[in-house]
């Protein structure tokens, strides 16, 4: 399979694609401007008299760049996107089409508060309906994403702390298995981090979790189901050997797409958590945003929750700015610019109102079973870390290529090769050479099958032995085969310097 060298360097109707500087025809324009008026000149020494460096292209190349770039993202509308631990589900066109209402999408959060009620009143919907799907207290809108509510989560306790009395608790308890934004946000915080670890069962290890409380322990971040894919079952005793440990109770709610509308938080006994708008109430989302993470408090945190907060006195709503006033009365400050990802609340909501309650509880429910059938069916040719039932991602580990040459990184390059984009891999850190895989409420039962007919068969022929070649060489359809995927992420070259000659030849023209 090897594939033919071509003059052009493209492949079949891939083709290859320049930089837009490496396209630059000087004096090439897309647009006929008419001839500058004369003016005098002021500038003096400070005349520029190098090229300015934009290139000049003809309309039709712009567009023919800019829609080749946009063809080589892959995303949730070109296919599966099994991506573990992200959701990459589908996005209703009907949420995009309610945050494009020119009513929604040309507000300014400098406007006079009186004429941006509606959005006032959007914002105060979506976190009313945040705090019935959890039953929890409070929550604050402001968070931009995930690891932004992890911190909202984090400096609220830390405020309830110092309130108390307990600012000598500083460490902070994550199981082995936390996704990586865990001990990143407690360390950002100040606090120190203590590893706990995972149980057989891919569970946190309930008696390592009471040895490592002590009193000065400010919380414990558990994921919920966790890294794993699992529920972990003793969440209630967690959250009581915590709180008797004068701790609070941090969940990661990133996975709730696998429960929203099956259990309220508040009778776990959780004190925040923070919620991904973008996972769970279909924004798209993907190589650094847009999100949106509302973090919800209980009772205990809700008076230091950050300011700004939406509030409605008597027939108005006014956006609280200042700690001491309202709901939140010590509150610890501010964490965002304005209100939050205001387009975020809308697709939420906009999301939430077309489900309903039973629509959030059949998306969660099939979110479950989908990763539940991935996993039985793999099961014949792969190895799955952890004994069954899974939430709503399932995780497998290698030892189905014990013996073979092949590793989880092969499996992964070959499934481009296969027209599939792979799953998570190599994470969570507790599962040797984990495939995390998540498939998400929104995929058939085609594509489903689809999937796992490319995955088992790329499991037989790993056992062969005989494709070892074709393996290691994976991905050969793909425009780039495998590349240094380290250098790329540790030294991205993020500035084009145009090559020596024609640097010359642009400041001679
Ligand atoms: C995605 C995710 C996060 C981080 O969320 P961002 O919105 O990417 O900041 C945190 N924890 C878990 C378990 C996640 O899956």
């Amino acid at each position: 399979m090897t594939r033919p060298v071509t003059a052009s360097g493209n492949q079949g109707l891939q083709l290859e694609q320049a930089l837009i500087f490496e396209q630059d025809t000087p004096g090439m324009t897309a647009v006929d401007l008419p001839a500058a008026p004369k003016i005098t000149e002021r500038l003096g020494a400070l005349k520029n008299t190098q090229a300015i460096g934009l290139p000049g292209m003809s309309e039709p190349d712009v567009v023919r760049h800019y829609t080749r770039l946009s063809q080589k993202n892959y995303s949730i509308d070109s296919g599966f996107y099994p991506l573990g631990s992200c959701t990459m589900k589908h996005n209703p066109r009907l949420n995009e089409k309610m945050a494009r209402l020119p009513g929604f999408a040309d507000v300014h959060p400098f406007q006079p508060i009186s004429t941006v009620q509606g959005a006032l009143e959007l914002i105060d919907t979506t976190a009313h309906w945040l705090k019935e799907l959890t039953g929890m207290a409070a929550v604050a809108m402001s968070p931009a994403a995930g690891a932004h509510g992890e911190l909202c989560g984090l400096m609220c306790i830390k405020a309830a702390h110092e309130a108390n009395g307990q600012g000598h608790r500083k460490t902070v308890l994550v199981p082995e298995s936390a996704h990586g934004t865990n001990p990143a946000t407690a360390a950002l915080c100040g606090y120190a981090v203590e590893s706990i670890p995972a149980n057989a069962e891919g569970r946190v290890d309930i008696d390592a979790l009471k040895a490592h409380l002590r009193d000065d322990i400010a919380a414990v971040m558990i994921t919920n189901p966790n890294t794993c894919g699992l529920f972990e079952r003793d969440a209630i005793l967690i959250a009581e050997l915590i709180h008797a440990a004068g701790a609070y109770f941090y969940m990661d709610g990133a996975n709730f797409n696998a429960i929203v509308g099956r259990l309220r938080l508040v009778d776990l006994g959780v004190d925040a958590m923070h919620i991904n708008l973008h996972k769970t109430f279909s924004t798209p989302h993907g190589g650094g945003g847009p999100g949106a993470g509302p973090t919800v408090l209980s009772e205990k945190l809700a008076p230091f929750a950050p300011v700004p907060q939406v509030v409605k006195v008597g027939e108005s709503y006014i956006a609280e700015e200042h700690a001491g006033f309202g709901a939140a009365k010590q509150s610890y400050g501010r964490m965002k610019g304005y209100h939050g990802q205001f387009g975020v609340f809308v697709r939420a909501l906009s999301y939430m109102m077309a489900m309903g309650g039973d629509g959030l509880k059949q998306a969660s429910g099939d979110a479950v079973l989908n990763a539940n059938y991935i996993m039985a069916r793999l099961s014949t040719e792969m190895t799955p870390a952890f004994e069954g039932p899974c939430m709503h991602e399932c995780v497998f580990d290698d030892r189905f290529l014990k013996g073979t040459n092949i590793t989880t990184l092969d499996i992964a390059k070959a499934l481009i090769d296969e027209g599939v984009h792979p799953p998570t891999m190599y994470f969570p850190l507790v599962v040797h050479g984990a495939l995390l895989m998540e498939p998400t409420e929104t995929e058939s039962k085609q594509t489903l099958d689809q999937f796992i007919n490319s995955m088992l068969s790329l499991a037989r022929k790993a056992k062969s032995g005989l494709a070892d070649a074709e393996f290691k060489a994976a991905p050969q359809l793909a425009p780039r085969r495998r590349l240094d995927e380290t250098k790329a992420a540790r030294r991205p070259i993020l500035r084009w310097t145009p090559p020596a000659s024609s640097a010359a030849k642009q400041a001679a023209e």
